[in-house]
């Protein structure tokens, strides 16, 4: 016997997304309902409109509506797609690790052009979630690159990233506070991460799509800057001479993390901005030989 099929094309069930997704007040329906349609069709959103026609079977009408009601509920577009891209690649996400943000480009491209000129360069990436900064390294460089996370699900989501961006990533289940031991000083090129960077109190005053994200990933203590303290202090002994760190700094974090680089003995600190304006990443070189040279 065939399996049951419906008479409902693309479009009409576009639409009906759209209804369920304006209805709950989410902030892009239209551009959701898009996403979600393509998911279930397995086409790129940008080509749904050449299958407007294709009519539909009743297990992608019910998929499709019982993703737009989890997005209808609060829960981020990328979640309920459980796939998101970064500079070009696509990543598997979900509820356990971060996001990919359009924000981390700074950091990983200035990373990238700092780096490109050092031969087979080592590298770490700390907090690595699901491992966007470090898989993208990886993948444009011929790099030792290791990717330390300590969640047990974020792990699972930057080993799955890793394979299916067949990247020469290392990944490490760790704490970072742990794991330095087992790297050796002057042993690094560069250091990089993007650290949990929100303080602690204003984590919930975010909206309500990032209340869903892992609090181990936002919560950067109660100035913020816990992990840049402790990052530079554990981890400044393992760079090689005229290494480099590089972090993405949350909004006005520049001045601070730039002061405590300078006291760490770092040079030639200096802050990137994103697209809004925002000062979003900040790269700086270690050396005693640098330093005293002035
Ligand atoms: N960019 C994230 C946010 O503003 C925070 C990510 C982080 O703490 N590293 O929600």
């Amino acid at each position: 016997m065939m399996a049951p099929t419906s008479s409902t094309t693309a479009l009409a069930q576009l639409r009906k997304l759209e209804i369920i997704l304006a209805h709950a007040g989410t902030e892009n329906p239209a551009g959701d309902a898009r996403e979600i349609l393509a998911a279930v069709m397995s086409c790129q959103p940008n080509l749904l409109r050449l299958k407007y026609e294709t009519i539909l079977s009743s297990e992608q009408l019910d998929r499709s509506v019982s993703m737009a009601k989890r997005r209808a509920s609060g829960e981020p577009i990328q979640y309920v797609l459980g796939m998101w891209s970064f500079m070009g690649r696509d990543y598997k996400v979900g509820q356990g690790v971060l996001i990919p943000r359009d924000d981390t480009e700074v950091l990983v491209g200035e990373a990238l052009r700092m780096i490109r000129s050092v031969p087979r360069p080592r590298i770490v990436d700390l907090c690595s979630g699901s491992g966007i900064i470090a898989i993208t390294l990886a993948k444009e460089l011929d790099a030792t690159v290791y990717a330390v996370e300590k969640s047990g699900e974020a792990f699972a989501y930057l080993k799955e990233n890793i394979t299916l961006n067949q990247a020469d990533v290392k990944a490490i289940r760790a704490d970072i506070k742990d794991c330095v031991v087992d790297f050796g000083d002057c042993s690094l090129d560069m250091i990089v991460s993007n650290p949990p960077y929100i303080r602690s109190n204003d984590i919930a005053d975010l909206q309500n799509e990032v209340q869903y994200e892992p609090r181990l990933a936002l919560d950067g203590g109660e100035s913020g800057y816990d992990f840049y303290e402790l990052i530079i202090r554990l981890w400044t002994p393992k760079l090689k001479d005229g290494g480099t760190i590089a972090f993405e700094l949350g909004e006005g974090q520049f001045d601070y993390v730039a002061n405590l680089l300078k006291a760490a003995g770092y040079t030639n600190i200096i802050g990137y901005p994103d697209i809004q304006g925002i000062t979003r990443a900040v790269t700086a070189e270690y050396g005693e030989r640098l330093t005293k040279n002035g």
